[in-house]
């Protein structure tokens, strides 16, 4: 699918998370006639192979849409630096430490491209980040519009989610890759225990069902015996009705052929002297 530009709009800034995340926001955008470049700054992304990895997929992807795509500074020592503090910080303290976390990732961010952005002569900031049901769509709002107000920007606000099953289709149909964690080293953790419980979960529900299962047998036990014996017993009628057939058509087939045989074979020739006629001398 290639990216329409209608009308020249303004020139905005794309914060992008991965290259899956990037396909619907960046036509949605476009549609709309945001002239757009793509900024990957993401210092969260643990390890710097995955980080690569990521930033490989979006660019393989944006040329084929003559997408411009910037690279951020990669910095996880920073990133490290900012959420350990973020976590002390008084203005964090209504937030759960996991929302508190995410918040200081997503400004750390915004920051970064804000300040790049500003520094470009670029008219608007936005985000791919909203594509995902699983961030904190609110915190992103708040995170995002902070950061372009600080430098001097538009916030390009998008709530993405409705179109993250498209975004899932697309990526799978271009055989992207699909990262299966947001990209801190505690969300791998995370979403690695998350995946452990769910097969848990599955497990027991597999085995609660199994049980009920045994249970129901063992209750209706008589009544299985009988339905077992009725099914054997038309299954023996249902058979020897069927040879009883099979030697009918066989014995059909005999009396055929011996027909057959007789009407093939010569007539004999009448003897002289020997016709109706002769008898009535
Ligand atoms: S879970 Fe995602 S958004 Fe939250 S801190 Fe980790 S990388 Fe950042």
């Amino acid at each position: 699918m290639e990216l329409i530009q209608l009308h020249k709009g303004p020139r905005t800034l794309l914060h992008a998370c991965c290259g899956p995340c990037t396909l619907e926001p960046s036509r949605l955008l476009s549609e709309d006639g945001h002239q757009l470049t793509v900024y990957y700054a993401n210092s969260n992304i643990h390890p710097d192979g995955e980080y690569a990895k990521r930033l490989d997929t979006l660019k393989t992807w944006a040329v084929t849409q003559d997408l411009p795509v910037q690279e951020g500074e990669y910095e996880p020592s920073n990133w490290e630096h900012t959420i350990a503090s973020a976590l002390r910080a008084p203005d964090c303290a209504d937030d759960v430490p996991h929302e508190a976390r995410c918040r200081a990732c997503y400004r750390l961010r915004f920051e970064q491209s804000a300040a790049y952005a500003a520094a470009q002569g670029f008219d608007c900031l936005s985000t791919t980040l909203s594509v995902s049901p699983y961030q904190y769509t609110d915190i992103i709002r708040q995170e995002l519009e902070r950061a372009a107000k600080k430098w001097g920007l538009q916030a390009e606000f998008r709530d993405f989610r409705p179109n993250y099953a498209e975004a899932t289709r697309r990526s799978r149909e271009l055989g992207m890759y699909r990262q299966n964690y947001c990209g801190c080293r505690f969300s791998d953790g995370e979403a690695a225990a998350e995946r452990e419980e769910r097969r848990r979960l599955r497990q027991e529900e597999q085995q609660r069902r199994a049980l009920q299962k045994a249970a129901w047998e063992l209750e209706h036990a008589d009544e299985l015996e009988k339905q077992r014996s009725e099914q054997a017993q038309r299954k023996r009628e249902k058979q020897a009705y069927a040879e009883k057939q099979e030697r009918k058509r066989a014995i059909l087939r005999s009396l055929r052929n011996a027909d057959e045989k007789h009407a093939e074979l010569p007539t004999a020739s009448a003897s002289p002297g020997t016709s109706c006629a002769d008898d009535n001398h």
